[in-house]
């Protein structure tokens, strides 16, 4: 599979950086307005010839890129984790997810968008169906973390819809969004269907918000916030999938070892940059000592660098944001937080953080409230479950939460005001049941992916019905005052019999 991309006479560029070691390993254009509304005239022009293919065509296409980016894994996981620095096996969890999508939209969407008939005005009478139209362009805008996941898994959806997409990947990850565009032409999808437009969000992502027929957004609250306001002026559709401060419940009956493995993997995947990963940990105070000692030394077990399989931890998606990370930590040390564990790891890079675990952190401290982003958590006790619900409740976002507990387990998690929960998970379980609905509550978003929303959210519904035998209104010469008096003994039976 070849990912080479043209800068040729190009000094508008924008330099790629290995994060492991600063390096500069490649460049890309940074795309101008003019050029970017050039693409979505292609993908205009595109996007008439690809609906008039049937679903079954479009799927088939879709089904080749579950087998492509199988086929291409080792060459795909390289350039992920070049640009990001991220642990192989968290690089493989994007390829798992884009086969996984493609599989399901592949075979869920000839179903999902069967013209569906539908209960007419009146029963034999009127026949309606419910049509899925393709809104047009989609344009995707998306961030760093997950640069094969957030771009080509929402990008499936829309094109099996019958839509083009018009994609702007993050600046510090355009190689991998480039890698998914190659993807998408080997399984056989016309070149102007999906375009990567590499550029920075000002320019580029601003272009696409002003010129798509439906935007779809992973990021920052502060940034979605921005492009909701200009889809909203616009009238377009808009889903959002933005932060998180994402709490975990511990109960006093939850296994402890299944509560310290759902830690690791929910707080420290991804080095933490993840929109659904753990930040905040409420623990029963009966187990508390015990979870912390066995928690501790799990983390402290967790290998940190190299970059192979068998590497838990890599490095942060850039020195800066390291430095961010670090701030908010400092921050809160310096409110009186105590640090269990974790730092800075300048022998293997200024990218790399150890896994952090706190404790005693105060209300004041930044991080109690906003979201870090990085491999960091803190722990507190709690002593009843309807204090617990409360105070994981307690927050801006709504995104994803999870449970660690034996009996109650469900009843907690049917009281979390969050998208997802996961029961002794972090949130694998949730994110990976792609037939589920998937996205935030409050300031975590709007809209959702994954299942039958996550594809007809791509769809203008167009419903058409035939009055048939008789009009709506009766028989011609039928008196009004008769008309109101049939019709009101017919609702009577109706909310009877049917
Ligand atoms: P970000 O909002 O800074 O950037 C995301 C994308 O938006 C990038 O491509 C960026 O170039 C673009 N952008 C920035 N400003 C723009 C503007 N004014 N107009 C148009 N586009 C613009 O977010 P980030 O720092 O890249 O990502 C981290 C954030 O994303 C975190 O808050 C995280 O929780 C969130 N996130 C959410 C999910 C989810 O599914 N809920 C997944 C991953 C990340």
């Amino acid at each position: 599979m070849s990912t080479t991309h043209q800068t040729d006479n190009r000094s508008d560029l924008i330099e790629v950086i290995n994060p492991r070691t600063g390096e500069v390993i490649d460049t890309v254009i940074s795309h101008s307005e003019a050029e970017t509304q050039e693409a979505f005239d292609r993908a205009r022009r595109a996007q008439r010839t690809w609906a008039k293919r049937s679903v079954a065509e479009r799927a088939k296409i879709i089904m080749r890129m579950h087998d492509v980016v199988l086929a291409n894994q080792a060459e795909i996981l390289d350039t992920i984790q070049l640009e990001t620095g991220k642990n192989r096996a968290s690089a493989f969890d994007e390829v798992l997810d884009v086969a996984i999508n493609a599989r399901y939209y592949a075979k869920k969407a000839p179903k999902l968008l069967r013209p569906q008939h539908v209960k007419g005005a009146l029963p034999v009478l009127t026949k309606t169906i419910v049509q899925h139209a393709p809104k047009g362009v989609v344009g995707i805008i998306s961030p760093w973390n997950y640069p094969l996941t957030l771009t080509l898994s929402d990008a499936i959806p829309a094109l099996i819809a019958g839509n083009a997409v018009v994609l702007k990947p993050d600046s510090q990850t355009p190689l991998t969004a480039l890698a998914g565009a190659q993807i998408a032409r080997e399984a056989g999808l016309p070149e102007d269907l999906y375009q990567v437009i590499t550029g920075p969000g000002a320019v580029v992502g601003e272009t696409i918000a002003n010129h798509a027929d439906f935007l779809m957004f992973t990021g920052s609250t502060e940034t979605g916030r921005k492009l909701g306001a200009i889809a909203g002026e616009r009238l377009i559709g808009f889903s959002a999938e933005l932060g998180g401060k994402n709490p975990m419940i511990i109960t006093a009956d939850a296994n402890i070892d299944v509560a310290v493995r759902t830690t690791i993997a929910g707080c420290f995947s991804n080095t933490g940059q993840l929109c659904i990963s753990i930040e905040r940990i409420y623990v029963h105070e009966d187990v508390a000592a015990q979870y912390v000692d066995k928690l501790v030394a799990a983390v402290e077990n967790l290998t940190i660098g190299g970059g192979g399989w068998e590497e838990n931890i890599g490095s942060m998606i850039s020195a800066t944001q390291a430095d961010n990370v670090m701030a908010l930590v400092d921050d809160a040390v310096a409110q009186g937080a105590k640090k269990l564990t974790g730092g800075r790891r300048p022998d293997l890079g200024s990218a790399f953080i150890a896994p952090i675990v706190l404790v005693d952190v105060p209300e004041a401290a930044r991080l109690y409230r906003e979201e870090v982003f990085g491999p960091v958590v803190y722990i507190e006790t709690f002593s009843s479950e309807a204090e617990v619900i409360e105070r994981a409740n307690d927050s801006e976002y709504g995104l994803n939460a999870a449970v660690c507990a034996g009996h109650n387990r469900w009843q907690i998690a049917a009281q979390l005001e969050v998208g997802t929960v996961n029961i002794n998970e972090g949130f694998a379980a949730a994110f990976g049941s792609i037939d589920a609905p998937m996205g935030g509550w409050k300031a975590s978003g709007t809209g959702r992916r994954h299942s039958d929303a996550g594809l007809l959210k791509y769809t203008e519904p167009r419903t058409i019905a035939e009055q048939r035998v008789l009009p709506i209104s009766g028989p011609k010469n039928l008196p009004r005052e008769t008309y109101a008096a049939v019709m009101t003994n017919l609702l009577r039976l109706g909310k009877r019999f049917l």
